[in-house]
């Protein structure tokens, strides 16, 4: 199974979620429960890639991200896939020995330094956001030997906020064994359930019409 951020994402938050998603996934919920949230994630994605590929008309924007996001057209690369497999030679994105899969709302190269952009419609994270960065950095660093540094931006476009960090070509080997590392975890498990506040809004919750019923793994 292909690595990709928004699984690990899932599998951090809690394994057995992950496990019904994507390992039995016949237990995957029909349409209802959040599909009307991510139609809207996915409608803003559009439009904002839309937008930086050309189109004339902008996506509706507040005052704070709408000039920042004009600077970006013409000038990133949007919606760019990149594909790896485990020994982190690059493949195609459909490729069966894929085992990283990284798709890059906006990125551009200017001479040893890179920029990404990734387009966040939930609410800003405290911690951890640099972990989505980093996987991506992958991406370039292995893609394009002259890249000596990530500049790395999340951009929260309902809340007005951006998390950004640099990442350097120095933290590569880390950085692979740790995405390879999360690599097996998801491939092989195991997947426990982690009961936290997550649980009433997760689609597998028995009160959301799943089969969990949120208890510890040894109940
Ligand atoms: S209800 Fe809670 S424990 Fe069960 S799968 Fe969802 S997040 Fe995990």
């Amino acid at each position: 199974m292909a690595l990709s951020y928004s699984r690990w994402s899932d599998f951090a938050i809690c394994a057995k979620q992950f496990w019904f998603k994507y390992v039995d996934p016949a237990r995957e919920k029909k349409p209802g429960f959040d599909r009307a949230v991510q139609a809207v994630g996915v409608e803003a994605h559009e439009s904002i890639e839309g937008f930086l590929k050309g189109d004339s008309v902008a996506p509706e924007m507040s005052s704070f991200f709408a000039p920042k996001l004009a600077d970006l057209q013409g000038l990133a690369k949007s919606e760019t896939q990149f594909a790896f497999k485990a020994d982190w030679t690059p493949c195609d994105w459909f490729d069966k020995e894929a085992e990283h899969r990284m798709e890059l709302d906006a990125f551009w190269l200017d001479n040893v330094t890179a920029n990404l952009v990734d387009f966040k419609n939930g609410k800003v994270k405290a911690t951890g956001w640099r972990d989505q960065l980093e996987y991506y950095a992958i991406a370039i660093f292995l893609t394009f030997p002259e890249a000596k540094m990530v500049h790395a931006e999340l951009w929260y476009i309902l809340h007005d906020h951006i998390s950004r960090d640099r990442i350097f070509r120095w933290e590569l080997p880390g950085l692979l064994t740790k995405w390879a590392d999360r690599a097996t975890k998801i491939a092989v498990g195991p997947y426990p359930r982690r009961p936290s506040g997550f649980c009433k809004v997760c689609k597998f919750y028995f009160n959301n019409g799943g089969p969990c019923d949120g208890s510890p793994e040894s109940a």
